[in-house]
């Protein structure tokens, strides 16, 4: 039996009809950036998801960039972060001329350890960017409590976390503002790029909403230093279909993962925590075994696709060779680069596909 790791053609043929028709009125209209469909598509999410005003924007790599914009960061400024994340992650804050600097992560969960994040913090720390990694949402009161101690605004990195909440407060609202990515492979994917900004502050939210238009509120009047960050048409068109989908999708994944959880039994296998202040949405499965590298090839043998995510810490990678953080500098994500492996875990996998992959991993 084959597994892919993923296959987003199962969703893309189960929904043609509807995101076609959808399409083609988005195209009949010629409603091409931002507009009636992308409006439809924020006040959805909104509803959806619990959050009171969405920014469509066109990936999730622009609302962090728009977040480290209204930060006011600049260069000699310093942005706490986490190694062990995509590299969008970082972007916005090198965008912006500002540094990045890593503090370590927690073994259990994949996500920033408050303490080294509080460890990290300098005069010229300004924010600090959290990852709600894998959609395992991170430990936002430790967090928290250290931003308000020394006055710093806390973007949160949800790209992978759509759906999910911290002690039942959607992601995004906890921190000064939240930043999502409908990448096609997300949790909620688009059929392009495509991503939203979303803060509980009015004031951060009006300004990313100026931002997203050449700092403008009046066509031809640019009151700040903005940017083109518009969300297109067909996406938001395509993201309403998909939404009425998105609780199932994620509810599925859950099963999948608790199946994972409960049934792999390999030895010197380390399964993700689940820690009780916040439910995963399992945007990866991401398991460690100190002989991934023979496992992975045994897993291909079965035909179980599998992924390194993330293989490279952001400390390591050439970009930011000139921040001086060799190896060494954070173990617990240099660890798990080397032993992290990703499972399939898309919501149209048969239940006999799950079986194989158990029985694949549990065979190593
Ligand atoms: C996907 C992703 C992004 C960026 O999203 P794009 O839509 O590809 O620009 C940012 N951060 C994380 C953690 C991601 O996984």
């Amino acid at each position: 039996m084959k597994v892919p790791f993923l296959d987003l053609s199962l969703q893309h043929r189960a929904l043609r009809e509807p995101a076609l028709a959808a399409l083609a009125a988005t195209y009949d209209a010629t409603r091409f950036c931002l507009g009636k469909d992308v409006e439809e598509f924020e006040r959805g999410f909104g509803a959806l998801l619990g959050y009171p005003r969405v920014l469509g924007m066109n990936s999730g790599t622009s609302p962090l960039h728009v977040a480290c914009m209204i930060a006011g960061l600049g260069p000699g400024d310093e942005v706490i972060t986490t190694p062990f994340t995509f590299i969008s992650s970082a972007w916005g804050v090198s965008y912006v001329g500002a540094t990045p600097v890593f503090a370590d992560i927690e073994e259990g969960t994949f996500n920033l350890d408050p303490e080294k994040v509080a460890a990290a913090v300098t005069e010229r720390t300004k924010a600090i960017i959290v990852v709600h990694l894998f959609g395992q949402p991170a430990r936002m009161d430790e967090i928290m409590t250290v931003a308000r101690r020394h006055g710093l605004f806390v973007i949160e990195d949800c790209a992978q976390a759509v759906g999910a909440q911290y002690r039942s407060t959607p992601v995004g609202l906890i921190g000064d503002c939240g930043t999502f990515s409908f990448y096609p492979t997300k949790n909620l994917g688009g059929c392009g790029e495509g991503g939203a900004f979303v803060s509980r502050n009015e004031e951060v939210q009006t300004r990313a909403r100026h931002i997203r238009v050449h700092g403008s509120d009046r066509r031809y009047y640019h009151d700040i230093i903005g940017g083109n960050f518009r969300m297109d048409g067909f996406q938001g068109a395509l993201l309403t279909v998909k939404l009425p989908h998105l609780t199932g999708w994620n509810a599925r994944r859950r099963q999948i993962a608790g199946r994972y959880l409960a049934e792999i039994r390999l030895t010197n296998v380390r399964l993700p925590d689940q820690p009780d202040y916040g439910q995963s949405v399992f945007h990866q499965f991401t398991l460690r075994h100190p002989r991934r590298d023979a496992l992975r090839e045994h897993l291909a043998r079965c035909e179980v696709g599998t992924d390194l995510i993330y293989p490279v810490p952001l400390h390591l990678q050439k970009c930011y060779a000139g921040l001086g953080r060799g190896p060494g500098s954070y173990p617990i994500a240099e660890a798990a680069a080397a032993n992290c492996l990703s499972l399939p875990i898309f919501p149209e996998l048969t239940d006999a596909q799950v079986d194989h992959v158990i029985a694949s991993v549990n065979s190593f």
